[in-house]
């Protein structure tokens, strides 16, 4: 033993071990380190790129903002004695600060949030709470939510000891009831329930709420829920709780009671916003971690070959050196290979070290942990299944085999080093973007705010589930708050529509057309999903289910599907019956890979505004995917070992997405430059797909993207990224407003990338349906340079000039109405910075000023308000401006999806070319006319622009109104304007220009818009 580590004495518990770590050496796990740093690399099988401090983030700024509430109301000196005995018996002194305000609050009567890293004692906050409510009514009931099973089991037995502190004879009671109680418990626990009820959303959502009835006992004594691992409910499953939740509390409601919530998450980036969304209602949240924190470092390590290998000799190294180790491995089969080689290599250490997967029994998991905490147990190496809930104790050294996926999951389990002591965290990247892009920056990983988990609450299609499940429950009145909202309201639609709700004779009420809806509803799916079943076997045994988006392409005949890290052959796919049949476990050393076509179409445009030489938004998509083949390739090597033709439907689904619309001048430039343009866009979709999950809390395959060099709709170029389950989860809502950031980043992680034509490590995609093809890395970047303006975009010389002018005007119709709108818009960037005229959407308003002729009074919009602006000018009865139709409106395309052929519009420019034939300028009218000259001019106005002098814009923009008014107001007196012919003869043009001769000839425009 080296003595580097305090566990290397004969000392079990933490507090105890960091009393004894030796004095000399203050710091034995940066010695470790550092010591690691002077290898040769041959001996660690790689090279340790940094060392650094990796310390607690602080709290949210969002969650920061919840007010401050005495807390010593929840000091233990406060508590009944009853309370404080289980402080005593569970060794506590006092309670740490977050946990006194988050119990003072929920003792106040409060729904409480508490989100803090792991092990910083959540279950003892609603354990403690419980306590008091039962200590103030014994006949209360509680009800605890975990997501998984395996966490009620880990939950019980602390919670039940707690119970009994109260009360030694006859203790307030706590089961589990789940998939594993047997028929004869659950009767009795419906029969007599016990005050705390231990269970699981799914189990909550087809086997307690739909038979509420026979729970009528526990519904109406029902004062609190308490949801832990919240931050689990996101995507998918969260758009399911979320509505799980609703019915809940509508049952709760249904019997009379109004359960208050207790909910623990891990750190996230919008504890607010996210539990508003999930609960429906507003949480008080706690987010400071009163938990002392001890130092830890983060080393990167660059793995020479393969990242297991590297891992494996550093954790016995770890090991060896008498430091408890845990290392974190991606997948349950890489967990059990590890194991095995550090055995092989170390005969020795068997009893010493242990695998930790999701499919050990409880017994064997307890074991586990028991003797990891109590270092009986030097190492393990787990999956994800030891990131969440138990504590075991402090650890000195935790191993990352890869980039665990998010900044949460990284700091769930390094939290699992460093409580009590000093810990050492080491990241070992694997062959993916974000492991890389980690790699070369470590300082990210160590201050970046953990993500914002997404969730879609109004997903329309499962929302559209739970209406009948909800009705069944009890009826639905139309009436009712949670039906109002747009989303709700879309799928009570939908559900009408599709026969499983059924309307009242006398309307206002719905039922629910089939008597069990809940059973058809998997809480881990949207949309309709396809049980996959062995050959041979029926009923309830399923080897797992598939949403019916992804069925033809991961579940097509012939496929290997892999759950759990096994293999399955796929024989059959009935769509029918919704079933895939498969044989397996299999043996094989090849993969399936599908040949995917997709294309999608714009449904409806949610959100528009422009980044650089692109236009970015958000909308409604359907997408259709064709799986045409797929290709057997070896694991090892990738070898292509044959391609089978497949004939099957098309997928067809509706979602949200993100997309980008690039100026067509980008397409030219890289052609001129001999770079190819599709693997350009191409490269750019994998790479922006991959940093997904950097932006909000999801899987990258969450995702999916198609680019299209030319696509219909857009009449263009396009790349969309978009939610790849059914009615969209909310992650494409997420990324829209940092789209910009986004695609930066994508583009500073090829360019950093040190492949030469793309590698899996920046541009290529595992499930990309095209196979990688075509790619062009410098494509890539380039279009990345062009689309956010990083470089000029080239313009042909006839696009610098301003455009000719032809536009029909509406014939007149006579109709009085109100004043028109005056209106007038300043760029930030010129025609050239963008490609040209053709471009003016592009050139990102600066600044917008409005003269209304009836009140007489101007106003202004800058960028940020181009929503109110838009608004301003549709709801105006017309619009009146100089060359407005094809400039100002061509800028505010960019903003918004409305048409501007829709708006009433008289341009004056437009009606001078048509009585002249050519085009004068304002400055030009105003001057002769009116006897009054311009100041400044549009470059002086973009110069402004670049010193932030939008005082100066906006007193020039205003100018230019005032202009065009008292224009207005002299042709309305005279009949006519003035102007100066190329023979230098001033002449009079007559003109209707007053606002009645206006509107009338804006009528038509106005009828049809109406
Ligand atoms: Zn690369
Ligand atoms: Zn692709």
């Amino acid at each position: 033993m080296n003595g580097y580590s305090p566990a290397a004495r004969p000392s079990s518990s933490g507090d105890a071990a960091a009393k004894t770590s030796d004095p000399r050496s203050p710091r034995p796990l940066l010695r470790f380190a550092e010591d690691l740093a002077r290898l040769p690399s041959s001996e660690l099988g790689g090279t340790l790129r940094a060392l650094l401090p990796f310390s607690s983030l602080p709290t949210p700024l969002e969650a920061a903002a919840s007010p401050e509430l005495a807390s010593e109301s929840a000091s233990p000196a406060a508590l009944p004695p009853e309370l404080k005995g289980i402080l005593v018996r569970r060794g506590i002194a006092e309670l740490w600060s977050h946990q006194a305000e988050a119990l003072a609050r929920a003792n106040a009567g409060r729904d409480v949030l508490v989100a803090t890293p792991t092990a910083s004692g959540k279950s003892l906050i609603y354990n403690l709470a419980t306590a008091a409510r039962l200590l103030e009514r014994r006949g209360a009931r509680a009800l605890f939510l975990f997501p998984l099973k395996a966490l009620e089991h880990d939950q019980l037995a602390g919670l039940r000891a707690d119970l009994e502190t109260l009360s030694a004879l006859d203790p307030p009671t706590a089961e589990i009831y789940d998939g594993d109680t047997s028929p004869y418990r659950r009767k009795k626990l419906r029969e007599s329930p016990p005050s705390v009820l231990l269970t699981t959303p799914d189990m909550l959502h087809f086997g307690i709420l739909p038979g509420h009835d026979q729970w009528k006992e526990f519904f109406r004594n029902l004062e609190l829920v308490v949801v832990d691992e919240v931050h689990t409910y996101r995507g998918v499953l969260g758009a399911h709780f979320a509505q799980v939740l609703r019915r809940l509390a509508r049952v709760a409601r249904h019997h009379g009671a109004e359960p208050r919530f207790i909910a623990c998450s891990a750190t996230v980036g919008n504890p607010r916003a996210f539990a508003r969304e999930l609960f429906g209602r507003e949480l008080d949240v706690v987010a400071h971690d009163g938990a002392p924190a001890p130092q830890r470092w983060l080393a990167a390590l660059e793995p020479e070959a393969s990242a297991y290998t590297t891992a494996a000799r550093l954790f016995r190294r770890c090991v060896r050196a008498g430091l408890r180790t845990i290392a974190f491995t991606q997948a349950r089969r890489v967990t059990e290979l590890m194991h095995l080689w550090v055995l092989e290599a170390e005969p020795q250490l068997a009893g010493r070290i242990s695998s930790y997967r999701s499919g050990f029994l409880p017994e064997e998991r307890r074991a586990i942990e028991k003797r990891l905490f109590e270092g009986d147990l030097l190492g393990v190496i787990s999956t994800s299944a030891l990131e969440l809930g138990i504590d075991v104790g402090g650890l000195d050294v935790c191993i990352l085999v890869g980039y665990p996926g998010s900044v949460l999951a990284t700091r769930q389990r390094a939290g699992r080093v460093a409580r009590g002591r000093e810990g050492l965290v080491f990241m070992i990247p694997q062959e993916d973007a974000l492991d890389r892009f980690f790699l070369r920056h470590p300082e990210r990983l160590v201050t970046r705010p953990c993500e914002d988990a997404v969730l879609d609450a109004t997903s329309l299609e499962i929302a559209a589930a739970h209406l009948p499940c909800a009705a069944a429950e009890v009826p639905l009145a139309h009436a009712e708050t949670w039906l109002e909202s747009p989303g709700v309201k879309r799928a009570l639609a939908l559900a009408h529509a599709r026969g499983s709700l059924l309307e009242s004779a006398a309307g206002g009420e719905s039922f629910a057309a089939r008597r069990d809806p809940a059973r058809e509803v998997s809480l881990r799916a949207a949309g309709e999903s396809f049980a996959i079943r062995r050959a041979g076997e029926t009923g309830r045994r399923v080897v797992g289910t598939i949403g019916g988006a992804r069925v033809t392409g991961e579940c097509h005949p012939g496929a290997i599907y892999l759950h759990r890290a096994q293999s399955y052959r796929v024989t059959a796919l009935d769509f029918e019956r919704r079933s895939v049949e498969v044989e397996g476990p299999v043996e094989v050393d090849w993969y399936t890979r599908p040949v995917v076509e997709k294309e999608t179409e714009i449904l409806e445009v949610l959100r528009s505004r422009p980044i650089g030489n692109t236009l970015a938004k958000l909308g409604r998509l359907r997408v259709t995917s064709r799986t045409k083949a797929y290709e057997k390739r070896r694991i090892f090597g990738q070898d292509l070992l044959g391609r089978h033709p497949l004939d099957l439907p098309p997928t067809v689904f509706e979602t949200e997405g993100v997309w980008l619309e690039l100026a067509p001048q980008i397409e030219r430039a890289l052609k001129s430059e001999g770079l190819h343009f599709m693997g350009g866009i191409h490269g750019l979709e994998h790479a922006a797909l991959a940093l997904f999950p950097l932006f909000a809390l999801c899987d990258r395959f969450d995702a999916a993207g198609i680019s299209i060099p030319r696509h219909a709709q857009v009449r263009g170029p396009a790349i969309f990224l978009y939610d790849s389950h059914p009615g969209g989860i909310g992650i494409s809502r997420a990324i829209f407003p940092r789209f910009e950031e986004l695609v930066a980043l994508a583009g500073e992680i090829t360019r950093e990338c040190p492949c030469v034509d793309g590698c899996p490590s920046c541009i290529h995609s595992p499930r990309c349906g095209a196979g990688n093809h075509p790619l062009d890395k410098r494509g890539v970047i380039r279009v990345i340079d062009l689309a956010l303006a990083r470089a000029p975009l080239p313009a042909k010389r006839d696009e610098l000039v301003e455009p000719e002018l032809f536009e029909e005007i509406a014939e007149p119709a006579v109709s009085a109405a109100p004043a028109p709108l005056i209106f007038d818009v300043e760029t930030q960037r010129a025609a050239g910075d963008v490609g040209g005229w053709g471009n003016t959407h592009l050139m990102r308003l600066a600044l917008a000023v409005v003269y209304d002729t009836g009140s007489g009074q101007f106003e202004t919009y800058t960028e940020a308000q181009s929503d109110a602006l838009v608004e301003r000018l549709f709801a105006a009865p017309a619009v009146v401006g100089f060359n407005v139709r094809r400039f100002d409106y061509g800028v505010l395309r960019a903003y918004t999806a409305r048409k501007f052929e829709d708006l009433p519009t008289f341009d004056l420019l437009e009606d001078v070319h048509k009585k002249l034939g050519y085009r004068l300028s304002l400055a030009h009218l105003a001057a002769q006319t009116l006897g009054r000259s311009k100041t400044g001019d549009g470059l002086q106005s973009l110069e402004w622009w670049k010193a932030g002098r939008l005082d100066l814009i906006e007193a020039y923009c205003r100018m230019d109104v005032e202009l065009v008014r008292d224009l207005l107001a002299f042709a309305a007196r005279e009949r006519h304007v003035i102007f100066q012919r190329k023979d230098g003869e001033r002449v009079r043009l007559p003109v209707e220009w007053d606002g009645t001769s206006i509107l009338a000839r804006t009528a038509r425009v106005r009828e049809m818009r109406s």
